[in-house]
């Protein structure tokens, strides 16, 4: 007996990370599991059926969160719940472990079937980098699957009873700032940008919680060049004696460096350890969209690849067919001499002046909720190629004060309709602000639930949009 029978779990939270969690526990064999969610409605009471039959104890509706119950030895928690939270602050009071659904993975693998975990997390392009990283893996031959955050629960692709032989784990702060004991195999941080810094606390909170993914690491632990944050939470990091840095960069490789000689994408990492030594694995070619931080998020998917032991040939074929989701820099269509582009998946600052570097000149359309963060940055990195600004939702006066600021020559169209038709509105001043063979950018910078169900929906009436522009 492994101690799952006898221990008593609490689950907090009943979403779809909370289910899994209660869900896998009660096939592990724990006997006393209660599952504890101040929601309730006909899903939620659906679902507590089939556990309840399994023989879980699941409390729903107001009240069931007011306290912990008193003999709870591990809590398992959901993603939605900040640490600030009263239960989960009670919990780290008295002493009991907390779990995120990361660590309760780690702790129901086989360890003697067990697939090693490559893992990712960055403020952003975390999604892409893994899929990235599926793609190669799948292109080496390997049974692998994306996991995490994105694709399948951990929990599943841990508990399948045809074991994987690699996982790429896509790994948010959240899950990181409740997972203690898991040991990556290789693991990588992308970028460090204030996201997230309400559930945290503060921002020195956010970036502990991405270097937990280093901790225990076995192979190679990549960071980005370009953001010393990264280099010095790996160096800040308990890792397994042997465990390599790697940095990624869009400059020329130093050698235990990944990154780019022209328009070639050179190893000199996991080669021969000689000063002349570099291996030629993809060119830019071979990456959809070939925008800079696309080319950064192939290169940290290559060099976890390669850490893993990935040949060359295999991380050219996984990049040459990988397409991103929906919404991340996807072409809409041409009208009138001018390309617009749909990254409404660009939700925070960093991600948009990503985005906005890698077109010249651009009109800009930002707004929506801009979750506390500045724009100052990011108007001053991108007010070269702006040929003018579109601005929407609830925080555009953020925006407009930011370019007020650094940019006043810029010309700025202020959209006050949050209505459906809001959307039209927008794109009819972009097209009127562009010139042929000008770019027009949805990157908001900002979270969409002012106006839309999420940032599906809004690059949706974004492209609608784009469409009837077209048709008139
Ligand atoms: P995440 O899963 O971290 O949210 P995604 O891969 O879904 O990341 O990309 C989200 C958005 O972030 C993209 O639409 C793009 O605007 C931006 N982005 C992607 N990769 C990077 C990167 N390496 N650096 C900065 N921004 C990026």
């Amino acid at each position: 007996d492994d101690g799952w029978a006898t221990t008593r779990f609490v689950v907090l939270g009943f979403g779809t990370a909370g289910y899994a969690c209660a869900d896998s526990l009660l096939q592990a064999g724990a006997e006393h599991v209660t599952v504890l969610d101040d929601r309730d409605n006909e899903a939620l009471r659906e679902k507590a059926l089939i556990l309840e039959t399994l023989g879980a104890d699941i409390n729903l509706g107001e009240g069931s969160t007011a306290g912990l119950p008193a003999d709870v030895e591990v809590v398992v928690t959901s993603p939605g719940i900040p640490p600030h939270a009263p239960l989960l602050a009670t919990a780290v009071e008295r002493g009991i472990p907390v779990w995120s659904e990361i660590e309760l993975a780690w702790r129901l693998r086989d360890p003697a079937n067990a697939a090693p975990w490559l893992c990712i997390t960055g403020t952003n392009g975390k999604t892409t980098t893994v899929q990235m990283l599926t793609s190669i893996l799948t292109a080496a031959g390997h049974r692998a699957v994306a996991a995490g955050n994105v694709g399948l629960p951990l929990l599943e692709a841990v508990m399948d009873p045809e074991p994987y032989d690699v996982i790429a784990v896509e790994l948010s702060s959240y899950q990181l700032h409740f997972t203690d004991s898991m040991s990556a195999h290789s693991a990588a941080v992308l970028n460090i940008a204030p996201d997230h810094v309400d559930w945290h606390g503060s921002m020195d909170a956010y970036t502990t919680a991405k270097g937990k993914i280093y901790e225990n690491c076995q192979v190679a632990c990549v960071y980005n060049v370009a953001d010393p944050a990264t280099e010095q939470l790996v160096e800040e990091a308990d890792v397994i004696e042997g465990c390599r840095a790697i940095g990624f960069t869009l400059g020329t490789p130093a050698i235990s460096m990944l990154g780019l000689v022209d328009d070639l994408l050179v190893d000199r990492a996991f080669v021969e350890q000689r000063a002349s030594s570099a291996l030629e694995i993809a060119s830019l070619a071979d990456i959809t969209p070939a925008a800079p931080h696309n080319v950064a998020n192939a290169l940290a998917a290559a060099a976890l690849a390669r850490a893993f032991g990935v040949p060359a040939s295999a991380v050219r074929d996984g990049l040459r067919v990988f397409r991103p989701d929906a919404h991340r820099i996807a072409t809409v269509g041409e009208v009138a001499g001018v390309n617009y582009i749909d990254d409404s998946k660009a939700t925070n600052p960093h991600a948009a002046q990503a985005s906005l570097l890698a077109y010249d000149p651009v009109v800009w359309i930002a707004g929506g909720q801009a979750k506390g963060a500045t724009f100052d940055e990011l108007v001053i990195a991108a007010r070269e190629r702006l040929r003018g600004v579109v601005l929407l939702g609830q925080d555009k006066v953020v925006i407009a004060e930011a370019l007020a600021r650094h940019a006043p020559d810029v010309p700025v169209i202020i959209v006050e309709a949050t209505d459906t038709g809001a959307m039209e509105t927008v794109v009819g001043e972009a097209a009127k602000l562009a010139q042929v063979g000008d770019t027009v950018l949805l990157a908001p910078g900002c979270a969409s639930w002012d106006m839309f169900a999420n940032y599906g929906a809004r690059g949706d009436a974004f492209a609608e949009a784009v469409l009837r522009l077209g048709d008139n």
